[in-house]
């Protein structure tokens, strides 16, 4: 909206018109006068003195004196006697004089009434211009209806550069619908009554791009001449930017003092003497104290004075109170002192706060340890308990394993003599009966035995005395050996064992720890091998051995493949498949010392692969 402000001048002020107006109007009573002569001859200047006041109140000095001198000469010349000539007679002389005195004095009156009337109106147009630029909102609504008389650039900036002026309100800003502005409006043009408002929410905007802003504001009431009100002044300011960063920063801190409030670590804040200005609820359990209560010093002489031992903690060797000087976080582990007196085990953390380049404060989080340190203690105990109980188990199992050891090898020798007695008379039928008894005894004998040596074998591993035989060794030669030892067992399991191998592969190693992976690798393929066929398959590849063993049996799950190689682990039910889970931990272990490795692959229900790799090579470790 542009405002075409009057500066007072008129069509009026333009010397030519107005110079021609007072000719117009001075040639007008002359005209009239010589119309009434006839009947009023007494005051020639009675209608002359009006043309004088018309020309000067329309265009001051100017055109006054011009109507003036001109009325003067026409009144001689047409009316003072001798008419129709310019000379005056001494007797009207006076009153010639006083005519252009007095009229004189009119356009005076007129030119000074005529410079009121202008800077009234220069007045109104600053006025004008001030409200219409000023920074603030300002409209004026007029009548019952409210209509629009005048809206400042603000204003109308602010409702999307809209048609307002003659508008009742409710039809300029139909968006006001409900949110109680028009009954306010109505209320204060009723009742006269000033209405503040404070971050009302109001819907403004163009009506293609509406929003809601938030205002401060002031409906005046207009009063007219009566002292009724005629309108209502609207006055105010957008606040909405206010509004929202206040709220942006109560939402801040409402979610700040939820944290702090329902963090489980104490929270404190000192400022540049140390004193507490803050603490979270936290801290004051863990504490005892309030802030209030400590508000009095710093924060050290109520919750750090004093070490276990009673002697006094000076503040300026306390870590926490160096953060602030020398604005270096620290961290650590200390014995604070509770209101009651009682200590407790803490662990901190101080922070100085730097703000603009200069140390302001500390923050401090602290943790009360008591719970903590007394489950480290329970740990701690549990764990000696659980090494003593180890170390005795493998006590145990190491006299457990001599022991079963000791019968064992009289026991297979007599089992060996006893099988010899049976052999003199082989066709007896007592050599029949017995022989069968015996066969089965020593291969009960045979497992015991293995068995017996895994335990013992676990025992020198836990102990760190296993040790190696390192000699020339085929391991195709004792491939077929341990192999052809199975016969039987293959039978009695009913599998088909076979061996591929492609010539000898000879390296250093321990003879008769080959024989037990062999014997071990084996003995679980047979035993888990579902009666299907196993495959052992003995390689070279460069300075490396490898030896397979491939069974189609019940197979390994995926889950327990990691874990088979360790102690007592077992990936079948104990019901069905006896056995210690040694056997595979004993074999890794004697792998490992040979510096090899060996790995398990398999598909549950398909069978097992079991793959060593050896060094030819083995440096002794
Ligand atoms: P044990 O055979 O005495 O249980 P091992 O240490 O020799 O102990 O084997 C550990 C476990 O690995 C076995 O209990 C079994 O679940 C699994 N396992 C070993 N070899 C095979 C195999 N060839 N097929 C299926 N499972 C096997």
């Amino acid at each position: 909206m542009t405002v075409q402000v009057r500066q007072g001048r008129e069509w009026g002020s333009a010397p030519l018109l107005t110079y021609g107006f007072a000719l117009l109007v001075t040639l007008g009573a002359l005209l009239l006068q010589l119309s009434v002569y006839a009947y009023i001859r007494t005051t020639p200047f009675v209608l002359f003195f009006g043309a004088v006041m018309l020309s000067g109140w329309k265009g001051g000095w100017g055109p006054g004196l011009l109507s003036t001198g001109l009325s003067a000469l026409v009144a001689d010349y047409f009316f003072l006697p001798p008419r129709y000539a310019f000379s005056v007679r001494p007797e009207e002389r006076l009153s010639v004089l006083l005519f252009i005195v007095i009229a004189t004095l009119i356009t005076r009156l007129n030119v000074r009434e005529r410079a009121a009337r202008a800077e009234a109106e220069v007045e109104r147009a600053r006025l004008r211009d001030l409200f219409m630029n000023a920074p603030a909102i300002i409209a004026i609504h007029r009548g019952p209806e409210h209509v629009y008389e005048f809206s400042n650039h603000r204003n109308t900036q602010l409702l999307g550069n809209r048609e307002l002026l003659g508008k009742p309100v409710r039809q300029a800003q139909p968006e006001l619908e409900g949110q109680g502005f028009y009954e306010l409006l109505d209320r204060v043009y009723r009742t006269g009554e000033t209405y503040t408002g404070t971050e009302a929410p109001a819907n403004v905007g163009s009506p293609e791009q509406p929003r809601t802003g938030y205002f401060n504001f002031v409906y005046q009431p207009l009063l007219g001449p009566d002292g009724r009100p005629e309108g209502v002044l609207v006055f105010g300011f957008e606040v909405t930017e206010q509004v929202q960063s206040r709220r942006r920063l109560e939402d801040t801190e409402r979610r700040l003092a939820a944290i702090t409030r329902n963090a489980t670590l104490g929270l404190f804040m000192m400022d540049a003497r140390q004193h507490c200005v803050f603490m979270n609820p936290a801290a004051e359990k863990i504490t005892g104290f309030t802030l209030a209560e400590v508000q009095g010093g710093p924060l050290h002489d109520f919750i750090h004075h004093t070490r276990p031992d009673g002697t006094p903690y000076p503040m300026w060797e306390c870590p926490i109170d160096r953060a602030l000087p020398t604005r270096a976080q620290e961290q650590g582990e200390d014995v604070f002192i509770r209101k009651d007196g009682g200590f407790y085990p803490v662990a901190f953390t101080a922070s100085p706060i730097i703000e603009e380049g200069r140390a302001v404060g500390t923050v401090i989080e602290l943790k009360d340890t008591t719970e903590d340190m007394r489950r480290e203690a329970e740990r701690e105990h549990l764990l000696t308990e659980l090494t003593e109980a180890v170390r005795l188990r493998d006590e145990f199992l190491s006299v457990a394993s001599h022991e079963l050891n000791t019968p064992l090898t009289p026991l297979s020798l007599r089992l060996q003599a006893l099988a010899r007695l049976t052999d003199v008379e082989p066709g007896s039928p007592l050599a029949a009966r017995l022989g069968r008894e015996v066969e089965e005894m020593r291969r009960q004998v045979k497992r015991l035995a293995a068995l017996v040596r895994d335990l013992l074998d676990v025992s020198r591993i836990s102990t760190g005395r296993l040790t190696l035989q390192l000699e020339e060794v085929d391991l195709a030669e004792v491939s077929r050996e341990v192999l052809a030892r199975f016969n039987l067992e293959a039978e009695r399991a009913e599998s088909r064992l076979s061996l591929h191998v492609e010539g000898p592969v000879v390296g250093q190693w321990d003879r008769l720890r080959l024989e037990q992976v062999l014997v071990n690798l084996l003995s679980n393929a047979l035993k888990y091998g579902a009666g299907k066929p196993v495959q052992v398959r003995v390689e070279q590849a460069e300075d490396r051995a490898r030896l397979v063993v491939r069974d189609e049996g019940i197979g390994i799950p995926p889950e327990a493949l990691g874990r088979i190689f360790d102690r007592f682990e077992r990936a079948v039910s104990e019901r069905n498949y006896g056995g210690l889970g040694l056997g595979l931990y004993v074999t890794r272990q004697v792998i490992d010392a040979m510096g090899g490795r060996v790995t398990a692959q398999s598909t549950p229900g398909q069978g097992a692969l079991f793959i060593v790799e050896l060094p030819r090579q083995t440096s002794k470790r």
